[in-house]
């Protein structure tokens, strides 16, 4: 199949040698799409992250598949198997627990080895908890970064932060409940208690909240609160030319810098780097 036919793919029923990606609800049941039912009734069969989770969604509409579970754990032995049936002329479906797979879920590895083997796949489009989050929560929505789970490390956590705390585009981030108080109070550090900033928690389900409006009063909001349920964290961007450039603080880095040993241009290109400026900007500075 070339580029073109893929284009105009228009057969309801599952194709021999396809990988589809099916997107499943995120929390209600019923937001799963006609589509994404006939293909999850018609594959070969179905490789799910939890086979629990996907016989939830199999129970409440009938429907009866061979499941396997493919997750991160085996999915570097799976995928070779999941290759060789796709070229015996299977069809496949893949799901995640819920959601979009491959948006932080398992199917972005087999999607990329897919293509490099030059197998397609079609993606079966359904709720992804980043998107939902962004359209309800009312920032600007058109351009917009997704970083996932901020890493763990702390030296490439603070990049991404800093990053949040300079961009002009809406920032979408996943957390967990437990780690919640910790990404705010590093929000707040980054990006000051004044940034506008919507919690989502448990989108979909029964207990539905969005917390805003800024950092501040979400970090009041949830002070003395058990964090529970599943949460995606819409930050809004600075407007344009708000970065304030504290001269100050960077003339003090300067010197600092200067008296550990650095070069005048090396501190120079540091400190411009890490304030998103020129480094023509702090040699004006001093
Ligand atoms: N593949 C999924 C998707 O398309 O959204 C994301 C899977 S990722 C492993 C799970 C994270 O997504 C959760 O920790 C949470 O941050 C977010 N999430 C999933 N369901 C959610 C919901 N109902 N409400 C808010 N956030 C949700």
């Amino acid at each position: 199949m070339n580029n073109n036919s893929l284009l105009s793919h228009r057969n309801e029923e599952p194709e021999n040698g396809i990988l589809y990606m099916v997107g499943t609800p995120i929390g209600n049941l019923n937001d799963i799409s006609q589509r994404a039912l006939n293909i999850l009734k018609n594959v070969s069969f179905i490789a799910c992250e939890d086979t629990r989770q996907t016989k939830k969604i199999m129970n409440k509409f009938n429907i009866s598949n061979k499941l396997i579970s493919f997750n991160k754990h085996n999915s570097s032995i799976k995928i070779p198997k999941i290759i060789k049936d796709l070229r015996e002329g299977k069809s496949i479906a893949i799901v995640s627990d819920a959601g979009m797979p491959g948006i932080c879920d398992p199917g972005e590895d087999i999607a990329r080895c897919l293509k490099c083997e030059g197998i397609d796949i079609i993606c079966i489009p359904g709720a992804c908890a980043a998107i939902t989050a962004l359209v309800s929560s009312g920032l600007p929505s058109s351009n917009f970064v997704f970083e996932g789970f901020l890493p763990k490390k702390q030296i490439d956590r603070e990049k991404i932060l800093l990053d949040i705390s300079k961009n002009e585009k809406t920032t979408i981030i996943y957390e967990s409940p437990k780690r919640l108080r910790k990404l705010l109070k590093q929000l707040f550090e980054f990006c000051g208690g004044d940034r506008e900033i919507i919690v989502a928690r448990e989108l979909t389900k029964k207990f539905e909240e969005h917390v805003g409006n800024n950092i501040n009063d979400v970090i009041d909001f949830f002070k003395d609160k058990d964090i529970i349920g599943e949460i995606t964290i819409v930050i809004k961007g600075i407007n344009k030319g708000d970065l304030k450039i504290d001269k100050l603080t960077i003339k003090k880095d300067l010197n600092d810098l200067i008296n550990a040993g650095l070069s005048l241009s090396a501190a120079s290109k540091y400190l411009a780097k890490k304030n998103g400026i020129k480094k023509s900007e702090v040699y004006n500075m001093i």
